[in-house]
């Protein structure tokens, strides 16, 4: 094949050999590309995307409802190859790893979140086969999805079956000849399928004997049928259909994996995954969202002047906004980083960054549309479209209550596990980083860890957590102060030149330090104020004397530490607006 016919991202494969390596190390399927190969490949992806979908185009798809297929179909083609990044090398892939994936998708979010979906859950179901596949399955699959571009959808939910996948009804029933499984008939309905009506094949879950287990269905079989797109409140640019199978035959080679009941488990494997990934959409749509909103604010003129020098409309709808997504990305990018070095799932740090990532990208979108007025509430604004988009993210891969019930389990077991010491000892790090870079934000984020570590422990003693809302708040509080701690740190490595050679790179190490400060000081004042509420709500609440409360939950010194929060602010609002502080 000569160079000219190859995709654009099989380009950026084929370029490795010629840019510099700055990592040293050939890409490989944990480590991921390096980092020219991904800025290739986001190059790529942006000459692509300009082409495609101009803005005009995403509001008329928007308007009649429609998923570009044609469009989805040239990304997984040699025209751009995405669906490449997804897959490993060995089959055929560039085997992209979580940090590129994260870049990626956070890219394609920020033209439209539909689109985004569209390509990311095709690489979902693929990852059923390359987590759980045996490795004929992985080869035969996984090098004919890279070879063909097959788009795949990845079919969980059922009606009764959301949060509570355990729940699915779906049926597989073994065909059994002469003593042995030749194949299954499969049937029940699924719901809510991203790229349901336009998959090549499907990854299906279904009860076998064995329990769940996944399947590879493909599309058109005899008994197999789609329903029609749903009338969504946003994401209309992604096909969403329910599913119904009717006795559907499929051989046994297209049980995923060696044994049956295996499915949750591989579920949970491909979660680590796909929560950054969801966390990447929302923060590509939030700041898709922003920019548009500083743009505006730059040139509307009101009272006399641009609203971008209006403090009251910028520290309200702007900085903390930038502020919030930046401490998720921070997260973001410690969790893709260690899961590339070879740390596992890492479910929970996953679930952190979905949350902050989400809530954050929803609340920016929704922020820029009040930023832009009257013409923010108009469908000839994107922010209008992309403030209904980002909306869904905090609902599929794990509800926003579902992650914080998540992130609270996993840290109350670590709590009582280190005799109340976790948070102790990550405060104490954060201590020892503020004592040598001062200007990072991470004292106060230690103050955030000493105060969770305080409510943790009277909960514990209170037996709060019986109560599943105060559980779930937990859950928020600590996502707040892991991010902080990620951002202070974040900052840190940015002052010292030490950023990851695949990190995001739009702010200067003193923007990101001015964002750890004001992030670190909400951080610390939401987990103090909210602890105290939710310890003093209960049953345990004579057992808490308020003066003391405070006093152990170090109050004081959190109010003291949002001392010189509005000059930070006007800081970053002039580094936004990228103004000259000395004018
Ligand atoms: C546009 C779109 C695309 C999707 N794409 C896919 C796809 O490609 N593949 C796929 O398999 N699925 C997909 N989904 C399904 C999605 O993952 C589910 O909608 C999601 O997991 C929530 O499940 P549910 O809708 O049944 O809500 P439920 O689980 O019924 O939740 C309803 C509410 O109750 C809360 N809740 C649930 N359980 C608890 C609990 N134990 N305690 C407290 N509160 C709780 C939830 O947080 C939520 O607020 C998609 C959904 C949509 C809308």
């Amino acid at each position: 094949m000569s160079q000219a016919e190859l995709s654009q991202l099989d380009k950026a494969v084929a370029d490795q050999g010629t840019v510099p390596n700055l990592t040293g190390a050939q890409p490989s399927r944990r480590q991921g590309l390096d980092p020219d190969t991904l800025r290739l490949t986001l190059e790529a992806l942006r000459e692509f995307t300009t082409g495609h979908f101009p803005d005009l185009r995403l509001r008329e798809l928007d308007r009649v409802d429609e998923a570009p297929v044609e469009d989805l179909r040239a990304m997984y083609s040699d025209e751009l190859g995405i669906h490449l990044l997804f897959l490993p090398v060995e089959y055929g892939g560039m085997g992209g790893g979580a940090f590129d994936i994260y870049r990626v998708c956070a890219q394609l979010a920020g033209v439209d979140v539909g689109v985004a979906v569209g390509v990311s859950v095709g690489s979902l179901g693929s990852d059923v086969i390359a987590r759980g596949g045996t490795d004929r399955q992985r080869d035969a699959w996984l090098s004919r999805i890279a070879a063909e571009g097959l788009l795949m959808a990845y079919a969980a939910t059922e009606p009764e079956a959301g949060s509570d996948l355990a729940a699915l009804k779906t049926a597989a029933e073994p065909v059994v000849q002469d003593g042995t499984v030749t194949g299954y008939r499969i049937t029940g309905k699924k719901q809510w399928i991203s790229n349901g009506g336009i998959a090549d094949a499907y990854s299906v879950l279904a009860n076998a004997p064995g329990g769940p287990t996944w399947f590879v269905v493909d599309a058109g079989l005899t008994g197999f049928e789609h329903g029609k797109p749903e009338n969504k409140h946003g994401l209309r640019t992604s096909n969403t259909a329910a599913l119904f199978l009717d006795d559907v035959y499929v051989a046994a080679d297209r049980r995923v994996g060696a044994t049956e009941g295996q499915g949750l488990i591989v579920a949970q494997s491909v979660f680590g995954y796909s929560r950054l990934m969801v966390a990447a959409l929302g923060l590509g749509a939030g700041w898709a969202a922003l920019d548009r909103a500083l743009a505006y604010a730059a040139t509307r003129i009101q009272a006399g002047g641009p609203l971008s020098e209006k403090r009251g409309y910028t520290h309200k709808l702007i900085v903390p906004h930038a502020v919030r997504l930046e401490a998720a990305r921070a997260l973001l990018e410690e969790a893709a980083e260690s899961i590339d070095s070879g740390a596992g799932a890492l479910n929970t740090e996953g679930a952190i960054a979905k949350l902050m990532a989400t809530e954050a990208g929803h609340a920016a979108a929704d922020a820029s549309i009040q930023a832009l007025g009257g013409y923010g509430y108009t469908k000839d604004y994107m922010v209008e479209k992309i403030a209904r988009d980002v909306r869904i993210t905090r609902i599929f891969e794990g509800t926003s209550e579902i992650m914080e019930m998540t992130i609270a389990r996993d840290r109350w077991q670590q709590h009582l596990k280190s005799g109340g010491r976790h948070y102790l000892d990550e405060a104490a790090a954060l201590e020892a980083l503020n004592a040598i870079t001062p200007d990072v934000g991470a004292g106060v984020a230690a103050l955030a860890y000493h105060a969770l570590a305080e409510v943790m422990e009277r909960a514990r003693i209170g037996r709060l957590t019986r109560h599943q809302h105060v559980l779930f708040r937990l859950g928020r509080l600590i996502a707040y102060a892991e991010c902080a701690a990620s951002l202070s740190r974040r900052a840190k490595r940015a002052a010292d030149g030490q950023q990851h050679p695949k990190a995001d790179d739009r702010f200067a190490p003193a923007a990101q330090a001015v964002m750890a400060r004001i992030f670190a000081r909400e951080a610390a004042l939401i987990v103090a104020e909210e602890g105290v509420r939710w310890l003093l709500s209960g049953d345990g609440a004579a057992t808490q004397e308020l003066e003391t409360l405070e006093a152990a939950l170090r109050c004081e010194d959190i109010h003291a530490a949002q001392q010189g929060l509005l000059d930070d602010m006007d800081e970053l609002a002039d580094t936004l607006f990228q103004r000259d502080p000395r004018n």
